[in-house]
């Protein structure tokens, strides 16, 4: 039995799946160096989009990891328009518009240091396996697959399989954690079921290059493109680099059929108005659901990312849930190994996560429900009639979508309440709402961003340990806030007379 290049001994965390959130987790327990194995069953090699939609907290994560500059370099490019477009086809009519302010543009987001960033995996999961390889105390395997483990008090024994040479061993960690996202056989082992009613389509994904597709149509550029016709709303097109690469989902049933290749020219024409230029780089075909796992643990096993909730993208939650979840177990993990955590801590997962979990699928899934619309048929035609019906659905689709795009309260607001591990300070909750971000200073929360000097906010400073906070009720001038703290130690007080309200241990830096 060997320890898979950690030196024989049993390895502290194991993980698997290095997608962006068991990247995530081994970027976490890598910082704080606790030694793991992070095992891939692919190559590493990449080559159709998934996510996209960086909200602001992920983007603080990899600020934290000092990578969110190149993140931000990434993707699509600052200046593109970054609203929801809804037309019946890039020829045909425009129905309605949702503006959003541009991404990576410079300081202009009040609630915190960095802003949401449309940069697709393509190319943020190159930059967050680089971030990792760099971390002594990671190592990871390629093409090597889990199998199955065997749990007891002491640790867990997993079955792993190198897929070049087919050689399978044996190794021992203390914790596992499953990142294999959603066809990962972890949670049925620890008695998850994932049952077909949670099936809401099976969508296909066509992935092209149509160089500068905007010049050729009147509608303009837009990261976000949604198209209805006489069937309502079939299929939505994502800019991925700016440039030329697009990605056009289209809407299926939810029994799954097979995909006719003749069926991909046709859904481009439809989506088009008529032929244009392009040409295919990939086809996929995917099952989109409404699941989260009735439980995330048991015993030492973890489940975190898509192999513990699975969404609609409507909305882009799925890959930041999973980001967050990661930050949680990662300095809980850290803790019970250093002998720190106390006994109950890691139960706490489940307590935290799951019901965020619950909050932004749920929220996913009634984004994808607001897709059903009044009859649509004849919204095309240049007639009285066909005017009127776009003009009605041109007002519901801005009534109702909105939400959707601007989601800053769902990725900022969540809080932990009825974590056994938070201690309420008897203040009034701030409403937990989906567009609106409220900061606030309860316990549970994302700390609010204040900042300290020059593009540094109280965050940073927050982020290297666990804080404590105190403060007096001086006036800001008598009692200003002290600027070097960065490289502070646990703990670290601050004196904050900006904050109005006392809280306990706001472990928030670590959310
Ligand atoms: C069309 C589409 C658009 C999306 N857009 C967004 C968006 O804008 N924003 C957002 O937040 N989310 C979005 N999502 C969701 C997002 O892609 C997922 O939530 C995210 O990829 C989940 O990450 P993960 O690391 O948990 O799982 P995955 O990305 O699925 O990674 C799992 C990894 O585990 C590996 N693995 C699996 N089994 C094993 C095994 N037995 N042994 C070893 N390795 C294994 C796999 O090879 C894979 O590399 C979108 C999804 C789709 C389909």
């Amino acid at each position: 039995m060997t320890a898979a290049g950690l030196g024989g001994s049993k390895i502290p965390v194991l993980i698997v799946g290095a997608g962006p959130v068991g990247l995530a987790l081994a970027a976490e327990l890598g910082r704080l160096n606790i030694n793991c194995l992070l095992v891939e069953q692919g190559d590493g090699s990449f080559n159709h989009p998934r996510a996209s939609e960086l909200n602001a907290r992920t983007m603080e994560f990899f600020r934290r990891w000092g990578i969110a500059d190149k993140v931000r370099a990434a993707g699509t490019p600052k200046g593109f328009p970054n609203g929801a477009l809804f037309v019946t086809n890039f020829s045909g009519h425009e129905l309605a518009r949702i503006s959003r302010p541009g991404h990576a543009e410079e300081r202009d987001f009040p609630n915190g240091p960095e802003r949401p960033k449309r940069c697709n995996q393509l190319w943020f999961d190159p930059i967050l396996t680089e971030y990792v390889a760099g971390l002594p105390s990671i190592t990871r395997r390629m093409n090597c697959r889990f199998e199955s483990f065997t749990q007891d008090s002491d640790g867990v024994t997993i079955v792993l399989c190198d897929e070049t040479t087919g050689h399978r061993e044996t190794v021992e960690a203390e914790y596992l954690v499953a990142c294999c996202g959603g066809h990962s056989s972890i949670p049925s082992l620890i008695g998850v079921i994932l049952d077909d009613d949670s099936i809401l389509d099976h969508s296909v994904n066509i992935f092209i290059r149509a160089p500068t597709l905007w010049e050729q149509h009147d509608k303009g550029a837009s990261s976000l493109n949604f198209f209805i016709d006489d069937e309502g709303l079939w299929g939505g097109m994502s800019a991925q680099d700016g440039r030329e690469l697009w990605r056009l989902t289209v809407h299926g049933p939810r029994e799954l059929v097979a995909r006719a290749e003749a069926d991909v020219p046709a859904c481009l024409e439809r989506m088009f108005g008529g032929p244009f230029d392009y040409e295919v780089i990939s086809v996929v075909t995917w099952t989109r659901r409404s699941w989260v796992a009735d439980k995330y643990s048991e015993g030492r096993v973890f489940l975190a990312g898509d192999a513990a909730h699975q969404c609609s993208p409507t909305g882009g939650f799925g890959l930041n849930t999973g980001m967050g979840d990661a930050m949680d177990l990662a300095w809980k993990l850290a803790a019970t190994l250093q002998n720190w955590g106390g006994k109950d801590l890691l139960a706490s997962y489940d307590a935290e996560r799951r019901p965020i979990g619950l909050r932004n699928i749920r929220e996913a899934t009634d984004n994808y429900m607001r897709y059903e619309m009044p009859d649509t048929r004849g919204i095309n035609d240049d007639t009285e009639e066909g005017s009127a019906k776009r003009e009605n659905i041109g007002r519901i689709l801005r009534d109702t979508r909105a939400r959707q795009f601007l989601s800053e309260g769902l990725a900022m607001g969540y809080r932990y309440d009825p974590s056994p591990i938070c201690w309420p300070d008897g203040s009034r909750a701030t409403p937990d709402e989906i567009t609106a971000y409220v900061p606030s200073a309860r316990p549970g929360g994302r700390a609010p961003h204040i900042e300290i000097d020059s593009n540094r906010s109280i965050l940073d400073v927050l982020a290297k340990g666990l804080s404590s906070f105190s403060w007096a009720n001086t006036p800001p001038a008598r009692n200003p806030l002290p600027t070097p703290l960065a490289g502070a130690a646990f703990p670290c007080v601050l004196r904050l007379s900006q904050i109005p309200r006392l809280a306990l241990y706001m472990r928030t830096a670590w959310l």
